[in-house]
């Protein structure tokens, strides 16, 4: 092909953009056909007092189940975004995930939920409503669900975002920055919204020890993070010595594979009745 003319190469593109919107609009419809056949299931990763070793929550964390394989996030909730299928998704993960938590809360166990939000849902006009009527339905408190936005959300649409979320703050819901540090201007956003958490981005933790900036910074946020009075998660711990490093920086909490992986509900509830612990 690199042999032909302009024209064959435009074909060749046109074709490949073709098969693009093609497999893409397939996907979008393979996703609606998966939501109203209950394909999609939820996984819980724990996060962990890093000074007690204690669960203290569970995020909550969609899968779906395509014929014998499970497929992750990072493939789906794209398109689910673009075709506005994460709207009643992001309600099923939201119903699914308080139903669970409120009955693992039943069994006695103080346990809080994280959930992930896209800004989509955000920006739905019953956002805030829809989320109300699960917490009740559900009997879970508000102040034991954290929702977690990354920071994309606040550049879409800056006022309508963070108005919906600081109604849904006021509801009593916690509020979490995810993947603190990547986006642009993380430390402005703090200023726009008011948060609970902030969830130190992975590629932080990736460095720790090794990388005197990346070490600096982090300890600097896990500092800034205290004095605003927020809780610090430190996401994707997967190595002992950054877990060491975390602990004599005061962060508070942590989450990664060292800790656990994300789980299927049985085995949270394993933990829950202490057949399976966390040695940290
Ligand atoms: P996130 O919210 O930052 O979630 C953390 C991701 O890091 C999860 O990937 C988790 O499995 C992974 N992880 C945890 N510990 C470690 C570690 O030690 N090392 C490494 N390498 N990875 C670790 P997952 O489940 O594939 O989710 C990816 C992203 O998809 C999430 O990032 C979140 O942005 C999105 N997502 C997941 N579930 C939902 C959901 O229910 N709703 C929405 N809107 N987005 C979701
Ligand atoms: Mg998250
Ligand atoms: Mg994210
Ligand atoms: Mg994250």
């Amino acid at each position: 092909a690199k042999e032909q003319g302009g024209g064959g190469r435009l074909e060749i593109y046109a074709a490949d953009m073709h098969a693009q919107v093609v497999s893409r609009l397939e996907l979008q419809t393979e996703l609606r056909q998966a939501l109203a056949n209950g394909d999609f299931l939820l996984e819980y990763q724990p996060v962990v007092d890093l000074e007690s070793s204690q669960v203290t929550a569970v995020e909550a964390l969609v899968r779906w189940r395509r014929g014998g394989e499970l497929v992750m996030p990072d493939v789906f909730i794209g398109p689910a975004e673009q075709s506005g299928l994460i709207v009643p998704l992001g309600e099923w993960i939201l119903r699914e995930a308080c139903a669970k938590v409120a009955l693992w809360r039943a069994s006695d166990w103080d346990i809080a939920l994280s959930v992930n939000l896209s800004v989509k849902q955000v920006l739905q006009p019953r956002f805030v409503e829809t989320v109300a009527g699960v917490l009740a339905e559900s009997g879970l408190p508000a102040g034991v669900l954290t929702m977690e936005v990354d920071e994309e959300v606040l550049l879409e649409n800056p006022g309508e975002a963070v108005e919906r979320l600081s109604e849904l703050r006021r509801l009593g819901v916690r509020l979490a920055i995810d993947d603190f540090g990547m986006g642009y201007a993380s430390l402005a956003h703090l200023r726009q919204l008011r948060v609970d958490a902030i969830k130190i981005d992975p590629s932080f933790i990736r460095d720790l020890g090794t990388d005197g900036t990346v070490t600096l910074l982090t300890h600097t946020i896990i500092r800034l993070g205290q004095d605003l009075g927020m809780q610090v998660i430190a996401e994707g711990i997967e190595r002992a010595e950054q877990l060491e490093q975390l602990r004599s920086m005061g962060c508070g909490y942590g989450q990664g594979f060292l800790v656990a992986r994300p789980m299927v509900a049985g085995g949270v509830e394993a933990l829950v009745g202490g057949e399976a612990e966390i040695a940290l």
